[in-house]
Protein backbone atom coordinates (compact mmCIF):
# COMPACT_ATOMS: atom_id res chain seq x y z
CA UNK A 1 0.00 0.00 0.00
CA UNK A 2 1.00 3.31 -0.71
CA UNK A 3 2.38 5.32 1.78
CA UNK A 4 0.20 8.28 2.02
CA UNK A 5 1.98 11.78 3.08
CA UNK A 6 0.14 14.60 1.38
CA UNK A 7 -2.39 16.51 3.23
CA UNK A 8 -5.69 17.43 1.78
CA UNK A 9 -5.52 20.70 2.80
CA UNK A 10 -3.18 23.00 4.76
CA UNK A 11 -3.95 25.91 6.62
CA UNK A 12 -1.87 28.32 8.58
CA UNK A 13 -4.51 28.71 11.63
CA UNK A 14 -6.70 26.72 13.47
CA UNK A 15 -9.26 29.71 12.75
CA UNK A 16 -9.15 28.99 8.97
CA UNK A 17 -10.86 25.74 9.58
CA UNK A 18 -14.62 27.06 9.49
CA UNK A 19 -17.56 25.66 10.09
CA UNK A 20 -18.56 26.43 6.33
CA UNK A 21 -15.41 24.98 5.22
CA UNK A 22 -15.61 21.70 6.84
CA UNK A 23 -19.90 22.06 5.64
CA UNK A 24 -18.76 22.75 2.22
CA UNK A 25 -16.78 19.26 2.32
CA UNK A 26 -19.45 17.17 3.71
CA UNK A 27 -17.38 16.96 6.93
CA UNK A 28 -19.41 15.87 10.18
CA UNK A 29 -16.56 15.12 12.78
CA UNK A 30 -13.39 16.73 13.42
CA UNK A 31 -10.49 14.91 15.10
CA UNK A 32 -7.97 17.46 16.10
CA UNK A 33 -4.76 17.27 17.57
CA UNK A 34 -3.85 19.48 20.50
CA UNK A 35 -0.40 19.96 21.12
CA UNK A 36 1.05 22.73 18.47
CA UNK A 37 -2.23 22.59 16.72
CA UNK A 38 -5.01 24.17 19.38
CA UNK A 39 -2.39 24.86 21.94
CA UNK A 40 1.65 25.79 21.88
CA UNK A 41 3.40 23.29 24.38
CA UNK A 42 3.77 25.40 27.24
CA UNK A 43 -0.50 26.42 27.11
CA UNK A 44 -2.16 23.93 29.86
CA UNK A 45 -5.60 25.63 29.23
CA UNK A 46 -7.05 26.66 26.44
CA UNK A 47 -7.41 30.58 25.09
CA UNK A 48 -10.60 32.65 24.72
CA UNK A 49 -10.31 32.23 21.16
CA UNK A 50 -10.07 28.44 21.53
CA UNK A 51 -13.09 28.49 23.32
CA UNK A 52 -14.57 30.44 20.79
CA UNK A 53 -13.74 28.45 17.84
CA UNK A 54 -14.53 24.90 19.44
CA UNK A 55 -18.36 26.88 20.83
CA UNK A 56 -18.41 27.39 16.51
CA UNK A 57 -17.73 23.96 15.11
CA UNK A 58 -20.21 22.05 18.06
CA UNK A 59 -22.86 24.72 17.59
CA UNK A 60 -22.98 23.96 13.71
CA UNK A 61 -23.37 20.13 14.55
CA UNK A 62 -20.04 18.82 13.86
CA UNK A 63 -18.58 16.51 16.41
CA UNK A 64 -15.18 17.10 17.92
CA UNK A 65 -12.70 14.98 19.17
CA UNK A 66 -8.99 15.59 20.50
CA UNK A 67 -6.77 13.03 19.70
CA UNK A 68 -3.29 13.53 21.57
CA UNK A 69 0.10 11.57 22.07
CA UNK A 70 0.63 13.37 25.18
CA UNK A 71 -0.38 12.67 28.04
CA UNK A 72 -4.30 11.94 29.47
CA UNK A 73 -3.50 14.43 32.04
CA UNK A 74 -2.44 17.06 29.87
CA UNK A 75 -5.88 16.14 27.96
CA UNK A 76 -8.41 16.47 30.67
CA UNK A 77 -6.58 19.72 32.06
CA UNK A 78 -6.96 21.44 28.33
CA UNK A 79 -10.71 19.92 28.25
CA UNK A 80 -11.84 20.99 31.18
CA UNK A 81 -13.02 24.43 29.73
CA UNK A 82 -14.19 22.99 26.82
CA UNK A 83 -16.01 19.95 27.56
CA UNK A 84 -15.57 17.82 24.57
CA UNK A 85 -16.47 13.96 24.07
CA UNK A 86 -14.46 11.00 22.86
CA UNK A 87 -10.81 12.62 23.38
CA UNK A 88 -7.76 10.09 23.40
CA UNK A 89 -4.92 10.59 25.67
CA UNK A 90 -1.41 8.36 24.49
CA UNK A 91 -3.08 7.78 21.00
CA UNK A 92 -0.84 6.08 19.23
CA UNK A 93 -0.66 8.29 15.93
CA UNK A 94 -0.59 6.85 13.14
CA UNK A 95 -1.35 3.78 14.20
CA UNK A 96 -5.28 3.62 12.82
CA UNK A 97 -6.77 2.17 15.92
CA UNK A 98 -7.80 5.40 17.96
CA UNK A 99 -9.15 6.84 14.56
CA UNK A 100 -11.43 3.85 13.38
CA UNK A 101 -12.56 3.63 17.38
CA UNK A 102 -13.46 7.10 17.65
CA UNK A 103 -14.97 7.46 14.54
CA UNK A 104 -17.44 4.70 15.45
CA UNK A 105 -18.33 6.13 18.29
CA UNK A 106 -19.13 9.52 16.48
CA UNK A 107 -21.48 7.35 14.08
CA UNK A 108 -19.76 8.79 11.32
CA UNK A 109 -17.80 7.05 8.42
CA UNK A 110 -14.59 7.75 7.78
CA UNK A 111 -14.62 9.92 4.82
CA UNK A 112 -16.89 12.42 6.89
CA UNK A 113 -14.36 12.83 9.16
CA UNK A 114 -11.65 15.34 8.77
CA UNK A 115 -7.61 15.05 10.96
CA UNK A 116 -6.50 18.03 12.18
CA UNK A 117 -2.74 18.49 13.15
CA UNK A 118 0.50 20.20 12.67
CA UNK A 119 2.43 16.63 11.75
CA UNK A 120 2.66 14.74 8.65
CA UNK A 121 4.27 11.82 10.47
CA UNK A 122 1.69 11.19 12.57
CA UNK A 123 -1.85 13.32 12.04
CA UNK A 124 -1.78 13.86 8.13
CA UNK A 125 -0.45 9.51 7.68
CA UNK A 126 -2.66 8.55 10.35
CA UNK A 127 -5.79 10.25 8.73
CA UNK A 128 -4.96 9.22 5.28
CA UNK A 129 -4.68 5.84 6.07
CA UNK A 130 -7.99 5.52 7.14
CA UNK A 131 -10.05 7.54 4.51
CA UNK A 132 -10.16 11.09 6.21
CA UNK A 133 -9.84 14.29 5.49
CA UNK A 134 -6.45 15.65 6.22
CA UNK A 135 -5.73 19.00 7.35
CA UNK A 136 -2.50 20.53 8.40
CA UNK A 137 -1.92 23.17 10.46
CA UNK A 138 1.64 25.14 10.34
CA UNK A 139 1.74 28.38 12.09
CA UNK A 140 1.22 27.48 15.63
CA UNK A 141 4.27 26.63 17.04
CA UNK A 142 5.97 29.60 18.96
CA UNK A 143 8.92 27.78 20.07
CA UNK A 144 10.72 26.72 17.57
CA UNK A 145 14.21 24.61 18.35
CA UNK A 146 16.14 22.37 16.39
CA UNK A 147 14.43 19.16 16.93
CA UNK A 148 11.16 20.92 15.15
CA UNK A 149 13.18 22.40 12.52
CA UNK A 150 14.95 18.57 11.40
CA UNK A 151 11.26 17.49 11.46
CA UNK A 152 9.43 20.58 9.02
CA UNK A 153 12.60 19.85 6.92
CA UNK A 154 11.52 16.02 6.35
CA UNK A 155 7.88 17.31 6.07
CA UNK A 156 8.87 20.02 3.34
CA UNK A 157 8.80 17.70 0.27
CA UNK A 158 5.20 16.47 0.87
CA UNK A 159 4.20 20.13 1.57
CA UNK A 160 5.94 20.63 -1.85
CA UNK A 161 3.80 17.91 -3.51
CA UNK A 162 0.83 19.58 -1.72
CA UNK A 163 1.38 22.97 -3.17
CA UNK A 164 2.19 21.86 -6.54
CA UNK A 165 -0.86 20.02 -6.62
CA UNK A 166 -2.90 23.44 -5.43
CA UNK A 167 -0.88 25.64 -8.42
CA UNK A 168 -2.32 22.64 -10.99
CA UNK A 169 -5.88 22.58 -9.79
CA UNK A 170 -5.95 26.83 -9.81
CA UNK A 171 -4.05 26.54 -13.36
CA UNK A 172 -7.07 23.96 -14.41
CA UNK A 173 -9.77 26.15 -12.82
CA UNK A 174 -8.34 29.49 -14.87
CA UNK A 175 -8.55 27.93 -18.40
CA UNK A 176 -12.01 25.88 -17.33
CA UNK A 177 -10.07 22.32 -18.45
MG1 LIG B 1 0.92 18.19 17.37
Amino acid sequence: MAIKLVPDLIVADIHDITPSLLIDNNIGGVMVDLDNTLACYNEREPGEDIVEWVKSICDSGIKLSIISNNKQERVDRFNAKLGLQFNVARANKPFKRVYVEVARKMGLAHDRIAVVGDQIFTDVLGGNNVGMYTIMIISKSRTWNSLLAMRRALEMPFIKQYERRLNKQNQKSKTGV
